[in-house]
């Protein structure tokens, strides 16, 4: 079964079994508000080295369910469990600093440099002055900050480079899980783009297991091995964002994520490079015509073949060297 550039299906995403890699668990949680019911008997899983996406409209229940795993929210019924154990048997203060945590207002300290910003975790453990400015280097450069920006504070730098240090320090201290959200949420939309990719690699280059809130679908289909849909405060479907799009459990789900438009997110998923020929050359004429890149989407290509009005492109790696065609026939597979 073909599920796309996203991540291979595992059995149980989301689902309530879980094994020896099971990192976060929620067991029929229920959390009030007064008069509103937030969380109705909810239970999921979170493996290890997932990056799992809370996805629902506003007030389904995203943010609180994320606060209940680090106890910023405490259940009325239920069970939180990390690593195997009731997350209420752990002192909060040893507990969050395990679960690294971004919001959308990057909540940096404003009279502390970058550097001092990002050290917050690992000088609280009193990490080794040498240790810490060593992690802060590489954390710098793994968000892909220039290391001038060290020593500056937060208002002199952009929105984005200020939620790229806000992620930095919720690394620091190599923490088992990272809690986002809606953490891009305030960022334009370049920005975000940026900083999703960023995201993206991380979790691929490290392994970083993370739990991550949004709203935003495409943000979700992108980013998410595992998908977790929220509606008012009730779990309606987990799946990986390409079985989501293709079995919608029910008519709700399809209307979420906009049933017209499931087609062209699903093209989203795939690149350019899995769908092309790669025995195939180019004839004379599609010499002529600028190039697909492998890296792109095929929801890209599409917009590509639409704009040229051909529906045949070469393909490019990113050194500019022809390895392959697409033809828009290849965008139009049978759903399996
Ligand atoms: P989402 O993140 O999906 O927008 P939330 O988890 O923030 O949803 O909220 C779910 C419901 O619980 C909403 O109706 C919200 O108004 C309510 N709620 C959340 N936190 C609080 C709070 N601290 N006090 C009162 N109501 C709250």
């Amino acid at each position: 079964r073909r599920l796309g550039r996203v991540g291979t299906h595992r059995p149980g995403c989301g689902g309530a079994a879980i094994g020896p890699d099971g990192m976060i668990e929620l067991r029929g949680v229920t959390r009030r508000f007064g008069a509103t019911l937030a969380i109705d008997n909810l239970s999921l899983s979170i493996r290890r080295g997932e990056c799992v996406v809370l996805l629902g409209p506003s007030g389904s229940g995203k943010s609180t369910a994320l606060r209940l795993m680090n106890r910023l929210v405490d259940a009325d019924a239920g069970q939180v469990l990390f690593d195997g154990r009731d997350v209420r048997e752990q002192p909060a203060d040893a507990l969050r600093r395990q679960m690294g945590y971004v919001i959308q207002s990057t909540g940096l300290f404003p009279h502390w440099t970058v550097a001092r910003n990002i050290a917050t975790v690992p000088q609280l453990l009193g990490w080794p002055k040498a240790r810490i400015a060593a992690r802060v280097d590489e954390l710098l450069a793994l968000l892909g900050l220039d290391s001038g920006l060290a020593q500056r504070y937060p208002h002199q730098l952009s929105g984005g480079q200020q939620q790229r240090v806000g992620v930095a320090r919720a690394l620091a201290a190599r923490p088992q899980v990272l809690l986002m959200d809606e953490p891009f949420g305030a960022l334009d939309p370049l920005t975000r783009h940026g900083l999703q990719g960023e995201l993206q690699r991380i979790h691929r280059s490290q392994g970083q297991t993370i739990v991550l809130v949004t709203h935003d679908i495409d943000e979700a289909l992108r980013l998410a091995t595992c998908i977790v849909l929220l509606d008012r405060g009730r779990l309606v479907q987990t799946a990986p964002p390409a079985e989501l799009l293709r079995r919608p459990a029910n008519a709700w789900v399809a209307d979420f994520l906009g049933r017209e438009q499931a087609a062209l997110r699903l093209l989203a998923l795939r690149s350019v490079g899995d769908a092309m020929r790669r025995a195939e050359t180019p004839g004379a004429t599609a010499t002529t015509l600028p190039a697909l890149l492998q890296a792109q989407s095929l929801r890209e290509a599409l917009a590509a073949f639409l704009a040229l009005g051909v529906d045949r492109l070469p393909v490019a790696d990113a050194q500019g060297a022809i390895v392959g065609m697409l033809h828009l026939a290849d965008l139009m597979q049978p759903v399996p």
